[in-house]
């Protein structure tokens, strides 16, 4: 219901600038193409009703009401239904009767698709019917050098107001679908790719190593022993010490570097272009930060990170395989002491960097 009120209210509000804009300059043009039928005084009471108080009732209508989309579906056919009460009024004056019937029928397109232009035909062929059993059209009527004058502000300026609501209605739906894109791929803890986006980009680059003939490393990095910080200082401790190793990755890797939250306490992070050596010193630099870090809340908490590093493998035939190599290399950080990098450069997982104490 929330959800339907507040797309309702919004639709509601776009459509009180365009009636209000529409029918006074619809006003306008029927109102010149009624003063030479000389109508009776209630028929340009009605007129002025509907071309300037009716957008703001309809307004107020659809903003109280319980669904304010269902209330401006009523407006709607309502303007429909007017809309053909003119034309027959009018005597079906060719231009005036042109220019009413397009408007409304772009009106309805622009708002509801095919649908609201069907429901929208239907109300005014009903609005024609009643306005021909009260004005008994017997000729049509010829539209005069100052009707025609009289139609122009709302061929001209109508169209640009309604153009103008569409784009920034579509330029407000692309930005809504790139800030829904980038929340999709991002982890919310953290702010790093989560694990989907981050295999992506894996994907990517393997197959730009493998096209380029290229070198690049993946590092598997997780917090050691990091559910006794949850179980001794409290998971909120624990979110502080993920974030923590989240904004490390974030200052002190390269920009062309890829780091994710592979998922739980495991980080994953896509060095392209860097020999292995190279990368497993990033890498301990970073295990030796972590490791130092102070935090305020709890001095006595002590971190440390076990990392696995793997080179890309030319022999691999899929992004898998280098994955695995550092996953192994992880394993063997984890069951050699952790607190290490170990890399795998070779399919076979080695020994390369300990920790110094
Ligand atoms: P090891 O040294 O072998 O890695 O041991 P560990 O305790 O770090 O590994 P384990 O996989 O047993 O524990 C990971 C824990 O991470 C378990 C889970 O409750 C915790 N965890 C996963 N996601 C979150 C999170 O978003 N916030 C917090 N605070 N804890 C999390
Ligand atoms: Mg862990």
């Amino acid at each position: 219901m929330e959800k339907t009120g507040g797309k309702g209210l919004s639709m509601a509000r776009r459509l009180y600038t365009s009636r209000t804009l529409g029918l006074a300059l619809g006003l306008l043009c029927v109102g010149a193409a009624m003063y030479p039928l000389d109508p009776a005084p209630w028929v340009w009471v009605l007129m002025l009703l509907n071309g300037i108080l009716w957008p703001h009732v309809a307004y107020q209508w659809a903003r109280r009401a319980k669904v304010p989309f269902h209330a401006e579906h009523r407006n709607i056919l309502m303007d429909a239904f007017l809309g053909g009460f003119w034309v027959a009024a009018m005597q079906f004056n060719p231009l005036p009767t042109a220019a009413t019937l397009s408007m409304m029928a772009m009106n309805n397109v622009a708002i509801g698709g095919l649908r609201f232009l069907l429901v929208g035909t239907i109300a005014q062929v009903l609005g024609i019917g009643i306005g021909w059993l009260i004005f008994t059209p017997l000729s049509i009527a010829q539209t005069t050098p100052l009707q025609l004058y009289a139609c122009l502000p709302l061929l001209s300026l109508y169209p640009l107001a309604l153009g103008w609501i569409c784009f920034r209605q579509a330029t407000t739906l692309g930005r809504h679908k790139r800030e829904l894109l980038a929340l999709s791929r991002t982890d919310s803890l953290t702010g790093l790719l989560n694990h989907g986006a981050w295999k992506d980009q894996l994907e990517v680059e393997f197959q730009r190593c493998q096209r380029q003939h290229r070198g690049g490393a993946v590092a598997l990095i997780d917090i050691d022993h990091f559910k006794t910080i949850n179980d001794t200082y409290g998971h909120v401790a624990g979110d502080i010490v993920l974030r923590q190793l989240s904004k490390i990755l974030k200052q002190n890797l390269r920009a062309a570097d890829l780091a994710g939250r592979y998922g739980g306490d495991e980080f994953c992070v896509i060095l392209p272009d860097l020999p292995l050596a190279s990368a497993a010193a990033a890498m301990d630099a970073l295990r030796d930060r972590f490791a130092t870090l102070g935090y305020e809340q709890n001095p006595a908490l002590k971190v440390s990170l076990s990392i696995g590093l793997a080179a890309f493998n030319p022999a691999h035939t899929d992004a898998t395989f280098w994955l695995n190599d550092a996953d192994r290399a992880l394993y063997e950080a984890k069951t050699t002491g952790r607190n290490r990098v170990i890399c795998c450069g070779d399919g076979r997982p080695r020994r390369e960097l300990l920790d110094p104490v």
